[in-house]
């Protein structure tokens, strides 16, 4: 990656139970900002939730970062940001996935928000990201993003999803290139090169276009949506937009709500 991102070390993995849980564990060892684990094959891969992102071996991408937004780097002039504005870094994850698979597969994708990467609408790629605890009171938490992206599964590799999107991957999809080493690099580069311009501007996704950039791939905004909440309500609308804290803002009957990417069990569109 370019000089003034955050990748520090890299850790390549034969085989790993979740590249999510690793870095987490190595956050709470006290790993600095910039580890990046990848794994040849992730065998307890997770969602959102509890939920299960499955990998088969080698057909995809399975990697996580380890990011200290809450911390101060004096090395790259970035002060630190304020955890109201962590709720950005899956977008920002999610705009990185879709630079990268525009860039070497030749494929137009949107995002599903929060975190899901569309491609004719079935699901190719997934984004986590997961905060961990400081280990003092005073102490941000460091936010752990992983990436899972189908690339050469086949058809009879997909996972099946009865009640959500369909799975797709870039080689079903009809990908112009499914080299994993390249699309790997790009997908760290676009990371790095939006995680810089996100910390430069202290965290302010309008002020460092980031905002546009989501807006211009999101697949859900100015759409009608069925969203379903932790307590088993509902919530139907159209999607108006994402607001500076990176909230979907959605426009019902009885008025608007902000939804928070955790706040939300399932996102539908009707
Ligand atoms: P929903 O789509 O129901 O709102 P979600 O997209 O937020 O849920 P995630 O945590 O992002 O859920 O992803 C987990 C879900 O994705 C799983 O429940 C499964 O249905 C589906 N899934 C699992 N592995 C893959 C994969 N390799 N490719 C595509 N979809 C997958």
């Amino acid at each position: 990656t370019g000089p003034h991102g955050p990748w520090r070390r890299l850790e390549l993995r034969a085989e790993t139970g979740s590249t999510n849980a690793d870095v987490a564990e190595a956050a709470r060892a006290g790993e600095p900002e910039g580890l990046v684990v990848v794994a040849e094959r992730q065998t307890a891969g997770r969602g959102r939730r509890g939920r299960v992102w499955q990998s088969p071996p080698r057909a995809g991408i399975a990697t996580s970062v380890l990011l200290r937004p809450g911390e101060a780097d004096p090395e790259r002039g970035w002060s630190p940001v304020a955890p109201a504005a962590y709720g950005w870094l899956p977008l920002l994850a999610g705009v990185a996935v879709a630079e990268a698979v525009a860039l070497l597969a030749e494929l137009e994708a949107g995002l599903k928000w929060p975190n899901d990467l569309l491609i004719g609408g079935a699901k190719c790629a997934g984004v986590l990201a997961e905060a961990v605890p400081g280990s003092g009171p005073t102490q941000p938490p460091a936010i752990v993003v992983g990436i899972g992206l189908n690339v050469t599964l086949r058809a009879d590799e997909l996972p099946e999803n009865p009640t959500g999107l369909p799975a797709t991957s870039l080689l079903l999809a009809g990908a112009t290139a499914t080299d994993r080493d390249p699309l790997l690099r790009a997908l760290l580069r676009a990371l790095a090169d939006w995680y810089a311009r996100w910390r430069s501007a202290g965290g302010d996704a309008v002020a460092c276009g980031l905002r546009d950039a989501y807006l211009a791939v999101c697949a859900t905004v100015g759409r009608e949506v069925r969203v379903l909440l932790p307590d088993g309500a509902e919530f139907r609308g159209a999607a108006t937009g994402v607001d500076a804290d990176g909230q979907l803002v959605v426009r019902g009957a009885d008025g608007e709500r902000r939804l928070a990417a955790g706040d939300v069990l399932h996102l539908r569109f009707r």
